[in-house]
């Protein structure tokens, strides 16, 4: 069967999710946000526009097609380009899939548009909920996440204590330190008021781990995050990977990025290079030495040569 993967990747091992699939369901860096610390680069598409931007039918059907050839899914995860809630099939999205599986669903969200009722009700039906919430204040909100201009944060605060008292399922509230801007006392005060409120059932504590956005912003050390999460309280945990960023995000290697490009999906060398912002040669220099080293592998398809995780080389075709 020919399998033409566009909007999933993975599974990939989770510490939080175990395997989880990824699905994107709104095209790359389409978000009403531009966090400083977004590892996707900026956002080029800052946008408040709520409409089907992938259809559920494309959606499901892949999605469908991965479940049939993978032993293995724990999650099924709704996160990666952009922010989901944007795309307003994914409530049918999910309902469709939760039909047809009973893998659990969970969407991550940047949370902005919870104050708003009708994404509130396409989440009902997702197994976990994971919201993000960097400050509370409106100048930190403004530094740290860089909105759209109609986002209002007191809205949006308010829109996530609604839903977590509308919905049934389990609330995983993620907030990402960036030294200097959101880590102040006062900021960790107000989220943390914010948190007793929303009351989720675990506050995850997280910090940069992946190349930024920006180059001049920088992650909390280990002990700087231990101590927030004592204020916090037992509900909070640390989640940020410090042994994957000893080295410090913004000195994770080209080739490190682009490697975790090929692994989330097949891909072109043009497409790395656009995604990445990286030139043609050094595309071309880390790909060369990947391939001599076995790490990924290159498959022909319909013509154009696509890199992929040696693991998917032998699968029927790869897109
Ligand atoms: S909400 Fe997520 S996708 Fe959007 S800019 Fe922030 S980190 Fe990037």
């Amino acid at each position: 069967m020919t399998q033409n993967l566009k909007y999933t990747f993975g599974p990939v091992p989770s510490r939080r999710l175990g395997y989880s699939l990824g699905v994107d369901i709104i095209p790359m860096k389409t978000c009403n946000l531009n966090c400083v610390y977004c590892e996707l680069g900026r956002s080029t598409d800052e946008t408040m526009t709520l409409k089907e931007y992938i259809s559920a039918d494309a959606i499901v059907e892949e999605v469908q097609q991965v479940i049939a050839s993978t032993s293995r899914i724990d999650y099924i995860t709704f996160s990666g380009s952009g922010e989901p809630t944007l795309n307003t099939a994914m409530g049918e999205m999910i309902h469709r899939i939760k039909a047809m599986t009973d893998i659990p669903v969970a969407v991550l969200t940047n949370g902005t548009l919870l104050y708003l009722p009708e994404v509130r009700e396409m989440l009902y039906a997702a197994d976990l909920v994971i919201p993000s919430l960097d400050a509370v204040s409106k100048q930190v909100f403004k530094k740290v996440d860089r909105p759209h201009g109609h986002l209002d944060i007191d809205r949006i605060v308010e829109g996530i204590i609604t839903f977590s008292k509308e919905y049934s399922g389990p609330i995983w509230l993620e907030i990402l330190f960036v030294k200097g801007i959101n880590d102040t006392p006062e900021e960790v005060q107000l989220l943390i008021e914010a948190a007793k409120k929303i009351d989720a059932d675990l506050i995850q504590l997280n910090t940069i781990v992946r190349p930024p956005a920006e180059n001049n912003v920088q992650p909390l050390s280990e002990a700087e995050l231990n101590a927030i999460q004592k204020l916090f309280g037992d509900r909070a945990e640390v989640v940020a990977n410090f042994k994957a960023s000893k080295s410090q995000a913004k000195e994770e290697s080209h080739g490190d990025r682009i490697y975790d490009l090929i692994m989330r999906r097949p891909v072109t060398k043009n497409e790395l290079s656009a995604t990445l912002n990286l030139t043609p040669e050094l595309v071309e220099e880390h790909v060369s030495k990947m391939l001599a080293a076995g790490k990924i592998a290159a498959s022909d398809y319909t013509g154009e040569l696509f890199y992929t995780s040696p693991r998917l080389k032998n699968r029927p075709v790869i897109t």
